[in-house]
């Protein structure tokens, strides 16, 4: 096989993995094995950048980055759907259609109505064109490179598939993985999201697409529009759409009277807590698509289709007691425990309260009879109180004043909303929190120490801080609960092992509060060191690319401290890797300085990324997009006509990979 040949059967086997993963929810290898093909291809790609294919697996990571988003004009209009929210209405919708068609039997497919954004996707000749979001109807924004990331939607389609269409569905956020993120959120201090379905749609208008690649979204497809298409209901649209690839819910049903439909709904009302995804209804359509056509649209809506709302569920129960929860950054979490009661097919016990300010607003006193809803989160919330069942002798809540667990006073930063722990030092659960946090699998990943055996550690006195982790012994630890030599040893050595973890994930790990991830990487990127960054001034910090001023004060309060200071030094004694390792670039100059390219095609002497690195090493800026800002395309073979057009009417110099190697002299 020539290497053309291995690139494109990498790439197919890497396309049928996915699907059988992340559409039919089968996968048959590991994502070890998964890993390995993929890096193969990656490998092979960057050695043969003339084998480019934007819609390459290896695209899905993301990378490009969208300041402003382009208006395009849907070609077909997205319309909403009219609600029903009983059976009556669903019986009146049937009789206004059968007025119109007369009498004609009626086929309905019943979809779930899946809560997230929804988009509408294009495809020519099998591959993703285009996807855009439903904006007002009329028009939406292109993200397509956003939603190419989005690991079910095929970016190369199977099977007979029309030349061109356009499909639309929902994006949604699953429920587990919209936990993931908001408990990494809470582990680095932030607010979590409030529900999955803000986030999804949130997610769709982000600037870098290497973010979105980063969250769990899923495309759940219900609708296939185009002119050659070789079919005459919509249930059959859908499983066809399902054989080009298309994730399609297996719960869609084609039903022969509106009695099924009715069965579906009470069906789906119970088990749609099963899904792994939110709904909150069901869809009933018009099966014929002839029939579809005759009915035609109201001015805002299909007349032949209808959403049925499923009514949210909710309960009342006691109030027994607030409780309240310290996290690793020293925030006040109010907890509301009930009296056990059964909410959509689960027990409920505790709800949040989230702050003291959502206490007062609910007027929420213990003994109070309150309603707990299974909204958009996995926790329930309280929607309000019971006020007619309120006894006279209910106290109102007073916040408290002092920390449940260390009595110091609590303080509350002007504009925030939460309550704090200031004894960030004294703290139980704060200096538990911030070593548990420390080990975590994206942090320090020490292998062989829990959270657990951390709270035991601290109990037995024999850790304060992170920094203590590396004078533990195997004597030490031996003694202390579910031990034993093998397992004492392996955590020593785990320990000793994270003194090679890399710069950048030391500083995350050392949970300053705002730094996550991401930020933690720009930080490393730009100070190199410890020493850069703890001397860094706030305007030194501001002046980082996407560095706020919340972020740039945290940092500096967490140097300033003088505990952290012995911390840390303790940690470069140890050897914890406190800098980054640099590959020495002889070839770096500040020749591009306050110059912005933008690169387009296939290129000779470079591969993309050694091209875009070239740029950023001699000071350029590299851009996604041409625009007014753009002082350069460096166009290779096949720059695509619609950038030179764009270029050309923007009065962008132009210029070859020769141009380029001249310019840096
Ligand atoms: P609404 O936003 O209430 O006007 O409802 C219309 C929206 O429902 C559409 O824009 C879709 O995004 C969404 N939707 C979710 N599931 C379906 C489905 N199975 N069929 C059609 N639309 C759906
Ligand atoms: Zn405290």
């Amino acid at each position: 096989m020539d290497i053309q040949e291995t690139i494109q059967s990498l790439r197919e086997e890497l396309n049928l993995h996915n699907h059988n993963y992340y559409v039919l929810d089968d996968p048959t290898i590991s994502d070890y094995d998964f890993d390995v093909k993929l890096k193969e291809l990656q490998d092979l790609e960057t050695k043969h950048p003339e084998f480019f294919d934007e819609h390459s697996p290896t695209q899905r990571v993301g990378g490009t980055v969208t300041k402003n988003f382009n208006t395009v004009t849907h070609k077909n209009r997205m319309y909403s759907l009219d609600n029903s929210y009983s059976k009556e209405d669903v019986l009146d919708w049937e009789k206004r259609i059968q007025k119109i068609l007369g009498d004609v039997p009626l086929e309905y497919t019943c979809e779930l109505k899946y809560d997230g954004a929804s988009i509408s996707m294009t495809y020519e000749h099998g591959k993703l064109k285009r996807a855009v979001t439903r904006g007002d109807g009329f028009q939406g924004d292109e993200v397509t490179n956003n939603i190419k990331t989005i690991r079910s939607v095929p970016l190369h389609l199977k099977g007979d598939f029309p030349d061109n269409f356009e499909i639309r569905g929902e994006i949604v956020l699953p429920l587990e993985g919209f936990a993931k993120m908001n408990q990494e959120l809470i582990e680095i201090g932030e607010t979590p999201y409030s529900n999955p379905r803000n986030t999804a749609s949130g997610s769709l208008k982000l600037q870098d697409s290497a973010e979105v690649a980063k969250r769990p979204l899923d495309c759940l497809l219900y609708t296939l529009i185009g002119n050659d298409v070789k079919f005459t209901t919509h249930f059959e649209s859908l499983e066809k759409a399902r054989n080009f690839g298309f994730k399609v819910p297996k719960e869609a049903k084609l039903v022969k009277s509106i009695d099924e439909v009715f069965e579906f709904i009470e069906y789906w009302n119970i088990h749609r807590h099963d899904l792994p995804y939110e709904t909150d209804g069901v869809v009933v359509k018009v099966n014929n698509l002839h029939l579809q056509e005759e009915l035609g649209y109201t001015a805002k809506a299909p007349r032949w289709a209808i959403a049925y709302k499923f009514k949210a569920e909710q309960v009342s129960t006691k109030l027994n007691l607030i409780s309240y929860q310290v996290g690793r950054t020293g925030a006040i979490t109010p907890v509301a425990n009930l009296a056990p009661v059964q909410l959509a097919g689960t027990i409920v016990k505790r709800a949040s309260l989230h702050n003291a300010d959502q206490i007062e607003k609910l007027d929420i006193r213990v003994g109070d009879k309150v309603f707990v809803e299974k909204g958009g989160e996995i926790i329930p919330k309280i929607i309000g109180v019971d006020f007619t069942t309120r006894s006279l002798d209910l106290l109102p809540t007073v916040y408290i004043t002092n920390c449940p667990e260390c009595q110091t006073e609590l303080i509350r930063k002007e504009g925030e909303a939460q309550h704090y722990c200031p004894n960030f030092y004294g703290c139980p659960p704060q200096i538990i929190g911030r070593i548990q946090h420390y080990i975590s699998r994206k942090a320090m990943d020490i292998e062989g120490l829990g959270g657990e055996t951390v709270a035991l550690l601290f109990n037995n006195n024999l850790v304060q801080n992170y920094a203590d982790l590396y004078d533990l012994t195997v004597e030490q630890v031996i003694p202390l609960e579910r031990m034993a030599q093998k397992s004492a040893e392996n955590l020593v050595n785990g320990i000793e092992k994270s003194k090679e973890v890399p710069f950048e994930r030391v500083l995350f790990a050392l949970g300053i509060r705002y730094v996550g991830e991401t930020v933690a990487k720009k930080l490393a990127k730009h100070y190199q060191n410890i020493d850069n960054l703890s001397n860094a001034s706030l305007m030194d910090l501001i002046l980082v690319d996407e560095i706020g001023e919340r972020i740039a004060q945290s940092v500096v309060e967490f140097f300033e401290n003088s505990e952290n200071q012995i911390i840390i030094q303790r940690l470069k004694d140890y050897g914890v890797q406190l800098e980054t390792k640099t590959v020495f670039n002889p070839d770096a100059t500040d020749k591009l300085i306050g110059k912005t390219f933008v690169v387009s095609g296939v290129f000779v002497k470079f591969n993309r990324d050694d091209l875009k690195k070239a740029i950023e090493d001699n000071g350029g800026k590299v851009g996604s997009s041409i625009s007014a800002k753009t002082d350069f395309v460096i166009a290779g073979d096949n720059m695509g006509p619609a950038k030179l057009e764009k270029a050309t009417k923007l009065n962008v110099s132009i210029i070859s990979e020769d141009d380029f190697i001249a310019m840096l002299g």
